[in-house]
């Protein structure tokens, strides 16, 4: 099923990210957890690529497994910038034969080795590109990221704003934002991004932090802004796993029942391999989503 016909319904529904095994020793144990956010039912589940090829090799596995087992669309994520035209070609042609419908087309981050070379060696720049070969390729349901509280990479708002849209106009069907941890970001970059004149579906990030440890990563890693009531959380309930998780899990779902409330219908949840946070988020707005929240 292309994700966006899911997208285009009207029904709320929630959509969880899964990632790879780094090595073979941990395929296995990652098929299990993925298959126990599987069982939930979610609306569609991403599958993220490791942009240096290290875990690349297992996303269409996982991805195909989840749907041919559980009846869930998947969303394979692609990265273009670490490769050459030839390896994106076979990517998309293993893709073809496998019979997998949406692809999340990225860039990747520029690796420090790969910052040292010339970027006019480089087959990809950036993931508009890929958008490109992708819409030429087949007939694939192709999303794209974005970033409400602007790409690092970028020198403002209104530049990387001007890139997003090029990728919507290049075919991305629709648009996943990195993880926001105050939805008014969100919703500052939703009326600017429309005032542009992209109308696709776009899909609010939200990262539920669940240990003390995960927050100076997810800042690194993303950039996002933390709210000083978030802070406060992790200040004082940090040294305390299961209350820190606990109350992560509950900031997760307040912002997420904010979303719909506002007339968000469809959000995705950075929910990393972790069945129990997947689980607890989807118990928590049960009724919200109703019996027939998924599909
Ligand atoms: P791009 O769209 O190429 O944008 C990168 C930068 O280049 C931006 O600053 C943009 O404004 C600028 N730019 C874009 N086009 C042009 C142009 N034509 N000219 C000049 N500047 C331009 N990484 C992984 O390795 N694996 C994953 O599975 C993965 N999943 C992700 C999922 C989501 C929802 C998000 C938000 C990010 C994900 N990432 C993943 C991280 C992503 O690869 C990085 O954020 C990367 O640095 C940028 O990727 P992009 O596709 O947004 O790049």
């Amino acid at each position: 099923m292309k994700i966006i016909d899911i997208l285009s319904k009207k029904n709320m529904s929630l959509s969880f990210e899964v990632f790879p095994p780094k090595k073979e020793s941990s395929f296995d144990n990652v098929v299990k957890v993925t298959e126990e956010i599987a069982a939930c039912k979610p609306a569609f589940m991403s599958v993220t690529y490791g942009a240096g090829g290290g875990t690349s090799r297992y996303t269409l596995d996982i991805a195909k497994n989840i749907e041919e087992k559980y009846d869930v669309p998947t969303l394979a994520h692609l990265t273009c910038v670490s490769s050459s035209h030839a390896m994106v070609e076979e990517k998309i042609d293993k893709m073809k034969e496998m019979g997998i419908e949406n692809v999340m087309a990225l860039r990747g981050d520029l690796t420090p080795e790969l910052e040292k070379t010339d970027p006019n060696t480089w087959d990809y720049k950036h993931a508009v590109e890929l958008v490109r070969e992708l819409k030429e390729a087949g007939d694939f349901c192709i999303g794209a990221a974005c970033y409400p509280e602007v790409h690092p990479d970028s020198p403002n708002q209104k530049e990387d704003l001007i890139h997003i849209k090029e990728k919507v106009d290049a075919g991305a069907d629709f648009l996943t934002t990195q993880m926001v941890f105050d939805n008014n970001l969100f919703f500052n970059f939703l009326y600017k991004i429309r005032e542009l004149g992209v109308t696709v579906p776009i899909i609010p990030g939200i990262m539920p932090i669940t240990n003390a440890n995960q927050v100076e990563r997810a800042i690194k890693l993303s950039g996002s802004f933390m709210p000083q009531r978030f802070k406060s959380i992790v200040d004082y309930f940090g040294d305390d796993p299961d209350a820190m998780k606990q109350a992560g899990i509950a900031y997760a779902t307040d912002q997420i029942i904010d979303l719909y409330a506002n007339g968000i219908t469809n959000v995705h949840v950075y929910s990393m391999n972790k069945p129990d946070v997947a689980k607890t988020i989807l118990s928590n707005v049960s009724d919200i989503l109703g019996k027939d929240f998924n599909r």
